[in-house]
C-alpha cells in the first residue's frame, strides 16, 4: 500500500508528464460549480447598469478579454506600431491572450530586423522562456547547424515565432491563441520586410501560409506571402524539434534548406 506522500508524489509526477507544470494559484478552483446553477435555482441575470467598470477577476487583475475583442484589440495595436521596437512594447503591454499569464516573458525575436530572411517558429520553449530570445535551446542549436551549411546565421536571418509566449508545458498553441497573436507576427514581418519568409513547423506554415495540410506534405514547396502590397517566396520546411525526434527526416530538411539557399542566390 503506498503511503500518503508517494502517492503525492506519484500525481505530481503524472501531472508534470502531462505537462500541467504551471500551477496557476495556491488553491484548486472548482469551475463547473462556479459556472452551474443548482437545478431549480436558475435566476434571472441582474440588470445591467448603464456605465460598468473594466471587469475584473478576484486579485483586482483585468478580467480577461472575449477571444474576438482580444483580436480586434492585437489588430488595431499591431496596425498601430510604426516599428518593431514599438510593436514589441506594444505586445509586452498586451493583455489578451492567456498564455501571457502562465509564461515567464515574452519571445519577441532574435538575429538581424531587415534581415533578407525571416524565419517563424512555432512558440517558445523553456529555455527560450527563461532567456527571452527564440530558438535558444536544442532546437535552436539545431537551427543554427542548418543555417550555417548553407551559409547563414543569426546575423542575417530574423527569427521570431507564431505566438510569442511559452505555451505550458510546450504543448502546441490553440487555433484561439493563435489567432489572438495573428496580427503581431502578420506585423512583424511587415516591419521586418524579409525577401524570403520561412516557416517552420505545421502551425507557422498552416497559420501564415493559409494551409490545411501537414507538415509532410507542405515542406520543401514555394507559396506566395502577401507583403505590402506584393509578394514573397515562401518556403515550408520542418521544425527543428521534429528533426531532433526523427533524424532520418534531416535528409528532407537539408533538400528545404538547399532550396533555400538557391532561391537566396537567384535574388541576390
Ligand atoms: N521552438 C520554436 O518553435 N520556437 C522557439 O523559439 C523554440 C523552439
Amino acid at each position: 500500500m503506498p503511503n500518503e506522500e508517494s502517492s503525492h508524489r506519484q500525481v505530481l509526477e503524472f501531472l508534470v508528464a502531462a505537462g500541467v507544470e504551471t500551477p496557476l494559484d495556491e488553491h484548486p478552483v472548482d469551475r463547473f460549480a462556479l459556472s452551474v446553477p443548482p437545478p431549480g435555482k436558475v435566476e434571472a441575470p441582474p440588470p445591467v447598469p448603464e456605465k460598468q467598470a473594466a471587469p475584473r477577476v478576484a486579485g483586482g487583475a483585468p478580467a480577461p478579454l472575449a477571444p474576438d475583442a482580444a483580436i480586434m484589440e492585437a489588430r488595431r495595436l499591431a496596425a498601430s506600431a510604426p516599428d518593431l521596437e514599438t510593436l514589441r512594447a506594444l505586445l509586452d503591454a498586451f493583455e489578451g491572450c492567456a498564455l501571457k499569464s502562465t509564461a515567464s516573458r515574452l519571445v519577441f525575436a532574435d538575429g538581424a530586423p531587415g534581415a533578407p530572411v525571416m524565419i517563424v517558429g512555432e512558440a517558445p520553449g523553456r529555455d527560450e522562456d527563461e532567456i527571452g530570445r527564440p530558438f535558444v535551446g536544442r532546437a535552436g542549436q539545431l537551427l543554427d547547424k542548418m543555417l550555417n551549411a548553407i551559409g547563414l546565421n543569426r546575423e542575417n536571418v530574423y527569427v521570431a515565432n507564431t505566438v510569442p509566449w511559452r505555451p505550458p508545458g510546450n504543448r502546441t498553441p490553440t487555433p484561439q491563441e493563435i489567432a489572438i497573436c495573428l496580427p503581431f507576427i502578420t506585423r512583424q514581418i511587415e516591419l521586418s520586410a524579409p525577401k524570403i519568409l520561412v516557416t517552420m513547423g505545421a502551425p507557422a506554415t498552416q497559420t501564415l501560409l493559409g494551409q490545411k495540410e501537414g507538415i509532410l506534405r507542405l515542406r520543401g514547396r514555394w507559396f506566395e506571402y502577401g507583403l505590402k502590397g506584393g509578394t514573397i517566396p515562401a518556403l515550408a520546411t520542418l521544425h527543428p524539434a521534429y528533426l531532433l525526434r526523427q533524424p532520418s527526416q534531416k535528409a528532407l530538411a537539408w533538400r528545404d534548406l538547399s532550396a533555400l539557399r538557391a532561391k537566396l542566390a537567384h535574388l541576390a
